[in-house]
């Protein structure tokens, strides 16, 4: 299972065919040939975190 880590997303350059990780980042820029990436997202769902944590607003005193 691969684990998230702080390089994002593994990219591969449309120009120069260099694999790089995106680091998160925007724009993508190609760390060999400078070329701007231009990403087609891919709909991606994340998790919503529960709400049964959530502390009443009226509860507070
Ligand atoms: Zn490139």
């Amino acid at each position: 299972m691969p684990a998230t880590n702080d390089l994002g997303v593994k990219r591969r350059c449309l120009s120069c065919a260099a694999a790089f990780f995106d680091l998160g980042r925007t724009p993508i820029l190609c760390p060999k040939c400078g070329v701007d990436f231009k990403v087609v997202e891919l709909p991606r769902r994340y998790p919503l975190s529960p709400t049964g944590a959530t502390t009443p607003r009226f509860n507070r005193k």
